[in-house]
């Protein structure tokens, strides 16, 4: 690992907000690498990535987070020394002094083969032991629990640190086909059986799920209960419909494992531009058929999907225990319990949370660059502007009137 480190580039910024933040109770996401080892067909960080100007094949691009910098914004927040941090980590501070869950693992796998050669993630759990901080993690990876190095870190912190392991079907041919390069689901339930047995709070995440892969789910949540999982959560697969033949080769590999053609399924099944979703139509009795066989098992239920989040057991969609309180309650999907329980829900329900933790989120000034350019679009297209100097003159006259408008923002 020593000459190894090395040609690892530590640059890579997290945590960061979640795009999903007016959405999640745990919206400080957290990545180790970069990029993830494992090669999931239908993996949503890989769409997502795709998108950059870099995109997400080339191996020479792997970066790591610096831990001394991680460790710096932590120590400084809970110190309250926070001159040293600069505007990025400045807007963690409150929701990091209110020891609010961090969840590990948005857009890459901290436990998987990168983790195995370069121990970043290890490094970073000695720290956040020592911290006793909340934490929220979510893997496919097996190995690293049958590692004393990490389970006798977890061993500590059965109160606050969870773990989600994701499996979406029990079939191992189906599995391997789909997740290249992950331990199978036997493997996985392995896992959660280590790590139920040492008192750590299990969900399976039984996300994306898959129409035409995931269809042995009551087989699955069965076999994570008999392995220790306290609790489920799922989420329908997505399709991004802003594909090059990169990532339409995906969805041909994937429509040949399910058995249909899996662009024109969702194209024709979801009204969304774009990031097609299904619909409620046929997603609902699946979920409401899920929760029922859940509960009747004795475990928790949660759906982080858009459609049916009022049958959440809870506020944190992911299954962290409610009972810890370490989730923030300014979310949508909280929103959605309190009018289910009451009738009725008011923005000022959820506010508190929202402007407690997300104060220094840059709301305001992307609010400010809406309207700027809203405005002087407004006055350009008004008074058919015709020259560049004009354009920018009343640019500028719009920022003014902005400005003033702001004061009261
Ligand atoms: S393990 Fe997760 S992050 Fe890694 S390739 Fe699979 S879906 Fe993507």
């Amino acid at each position: 690992m020593g000459n190894d480190i090395k040609l690892l580039k530590q640059d890579y910024q997290s945590p960061r907000w979640s795009h999903e933040i007016i959405d999640c109770s745990m919206p400080m996401s957290f990545d180790t690498y970069s990029k993830c080892s494992y090669d999931c067909l239908y993996c949503f960080a890989f769409f997502q990535k795709s998108h950059c100007t870099t995109g997400y094949g080339k191996p020479e691009l792997l970066r790591s987070v610096n831990p001394d910098r991680v460790i710096k914004l932590f120590e400084s927040a809970l110190k309250n020394d926070t001159a040293k941090l600069n505007l990025d980590q400045k807007q963690f501070i409150p929701y990091i002094q209110a020891r609010r869950i961090m969840q590990w693992g948005g857009l890459a796998d901290e436990f998987d083969e990168w983790e195995r050669r370069f121990g970043i993630t290890l490094e970073l759990l000695k720290y956040f032991d020592s911290i006793d901080y909340p934490l929220s993690f979510s893997t496919k990876a097996a190995w690293w629990t049958k590692d004393e190095r990490y389970m006798s870190l977890f061993k500590k912190h059965t109160h606050n640190w969870h773990v989600k392991i994701s499996i979406i079907t029990a079939d191992k041919q189906r599995a391997r086909a789909m997740e290249k390069g992950v331990s199978t689901p036997e493997q996985r339930l392995d896992a959660v059986k280590r790590l139920a047995e040492i008192g750590i709070h299990v969900t399976l995440r039984l996300r994306p799920y898959i129409i035409g892969v995931s269809g042995d789910w009551k087989e699955l949540i069965g076999k994570a209960k008999q392995a220790g999982a306290d609790s489920v959560t799922v989420e329908f697969f997505c399709m991004d419909a802003r594909a090059n033949d990169g990532l339409k080769s995906r969805y041909e590999a994937m429509s040949k494992i399910c058995g249909f053609d899996i662009y024109r399924f969702y194209m024709d099944n979801s009204k969304q531009n774009g990031y097609k979703r299904l619909s409620r139509k046929i997603k609902a009795p699946i979920i409401h058929e899920m929760k029922a066989y859940v509960h009747n098992l004795g475990m928790r239920f949660y759906v982080s999907d858009m459609y049916c989040r009022e049958c959440n057991d809870g506020c944190n969609c992911c299954g962290v225990p409610p009972e810890w309180a370490v989730s923030q309650s300014g979310n949508i999907g909280n929103a959605i319990l309190i009018a289910k329980e009451k009738g009725v829900v008011h923005f000022s329900d959820i506010a508190e949370s929202i402007g407690k933790y997300f104060g220094d989120f840059k709301w305001h000034d992307a609010a400010v660059i809406i309207r700027t350019l809203t405005i002087a679009a407004r006055w350009i297209i008004k008074r058919r502007w015709r020259t560049g100097s004009e354009i920018i003159g009343i640019t500028l006259k719009a920022l003014i009137h902005l400005l003033k408008d702001t004061a009261a923002f």
